[in-house]
């Protein structure tokens, strides 16, 4: 079961997909009696692995937490200070050799990551990754502004914040891994002086490295661009040089369609963060609009702003969230001027941007199971007769259609659930040997 469109389901019975040494996809097709290394037998659905756009990797101990403050205050009171402590590589390591196998183990086949500022830190996060086996992007965060970042965890100015972003990319680079790249990571316009936004856009000039950053997260941080640019912070960041091909912009909530023109026309996408943006975005993402925009929109989980990591809980987050945008929230305001029309998406859109849509923002050749593509993949179980109590995944072949088992496959699925994983043909999860 796949995706191939963001309003297209394509389901194939008995499908076989030959993958060859190099983990790359041979064919996909019907080869009736056929020998097969791996028989999934009519219970075990393959999907595309799912592209998380949007985490922060040093947040991961505190998932779950610290959602009582909005942004500007949670940063500075609770996520920070956690950062900080990634100065400690012993830490460090210790905590990406739990984060990066258990986002594998949910289905995450590539991850695009926020490390800390710290340069060794961020070196051993690609390590992880590269060891682990899972496909990455790592960005050193680079945050440099005295106001929008403490004295205790801030680089010592512009400089130094271009200078350690461009050797995390060639300690990175140094690792060898065809699955992990470097990211150039200004953390958010309010952290980083004038002076480091122009240098990291230089950077990505001269390097060809792609940029994250985030962009009007919530009514803080879009109100803080006006405040300081006189503009959005599309339009600011823009005029940086930082909305670029391949530039993955996280959250966007509060973006209008001029700033939507402009990330179209440029070619950078959105990271949708649906589960985070009800916390602290303060708004829900108007995906539909931007995907009709012309924006590509790929979804994140936003560790730890949300705390739900599996990023099929992420697709099931971003249509309840949809469905409350066209529908409005205050039952006090009229029914007719409540919501906004034609926002809703369903099962199949949310899936697309948890798959090929990120893989499209990416640029990588995953996010759909077709030959030439990267055999990046799960497997879900959806066995009657070895039902999991602890899921409420459940298969009803006698009434379950195939378009409604990936309803509930999307809704509905635990990691444990997912039975099998696999990386550039590598499996990361399940039995190895049969
Ligand atoms: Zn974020």
């Amino acid at each position: 079961m796949q995706t191939p469109d963001r309003d297209r389901l394509e389901i194939i019975d008995d499908a076989v997909v030959r993958v060859g040494d190099d983990g790359l996809i041979m064919s996909v097709g019907i080869e009736p009696g056929a020998p097969v290394d791996l028989d999934l037998g009519t219970s075990g659905i393959l999907m595309p692995g799912l592209v998380d756009t949007h985490i922060h990797a040093p947040q991961w101990p505190q998932v779950g937490t610290g959602l009582d403050l909005p942004l500007e205050d949670w940063l500075f009171q609770y996520t920070l200070p956690l950062e900080a402590r990634y100065s400690d590589h012993r830490w460090a390591a210790e905590v990406w050799d739990d984060l990066v196998p258990s986002l594998l183990a949910s289905g995450t086949t590539t991850a695009v990551y926020y490390s800390s500022i710290d340069l060794q830190a961020s070196s051993l996060l690609a390590r992880a990754c590269a060891d682990h086996g899972q496909r990455a992007f790592v960005g050193r965060v680079a945050m440099d502004h005295p106001e929008g970042a403490p004295e205790w965890y801030r680089d010592a100015g512009a400089a130094d914040s271009v200078r350690l972003s461009h050797e995390s990319i060639t300690q990175i680079q140094a690792i060898g891994s065809s699955l992990v790249r470097p990211l150039i990571t200004p953390r958010f316009a309010p952290s980083c002086t004038d002076a480091a936004l122009e240098g990291l856009a230089e950077l990505a000039t001269a390097t060809g490295v792609r940029i994250q950053t985030h962009c009007s997260e919530s009514d803080w941080e879009h109100g803080y661009a006006f405040d300081r640019f006189g503009v959005s912070d599309t339009v600011a960041l823009e005029r940086f040089g930082l909305v670029r091909s391949g530039t993955v912009l996280a959250h966007c909530g509060h973006v209008d369609d001029d700033d939507l023109t402009i990330m179209s026309r440029r070619g950078a996408g959105v990271a949708h963060c649906p589960l985070s943006n009800a916390y602290f975005g303060d708004a829900v993402f108007p995906a539909k609009r931007a995907l009709n925009a012309g924006v590509t929109v790929g979804l994140g989980s936003d560790l730890a702003g949300g705390f739900g990591t599996d990023l099929l809980g992420q697709c099931g987050a971003a249509v309840t969230s949809s469905r409350m945008l066209m529908s409005g929230v205050d039952p006090a305001t009229a029914r007719a001027n409540r919501g906004v029309a034609d926002s809703s998406i369903d099962a199949v859109t949310a899936f697309w941007m948890a798959t090929r849509g990120g893989a499209t923002m990416l640029d990588i050749p995953v996010g759909l199971l077709e030959p030439g593509r990267s055999f990046d993949a799960i497997v879900v179980d959806v066995n009657p007769a070895t039902r999991r109590l602890d899921s409420s995944l459940r298969w009803w072949p006698e009434v379950d259609s195939p378009e409604r088992l990936f309803e509930k496959i999307v809704r509905t699925a635990a990691s444990t659930d997912i039975e099998r994983v696999w990386v550039a043909g590598r499996q990361v999860k399940g039995t190895l040997t049969d």
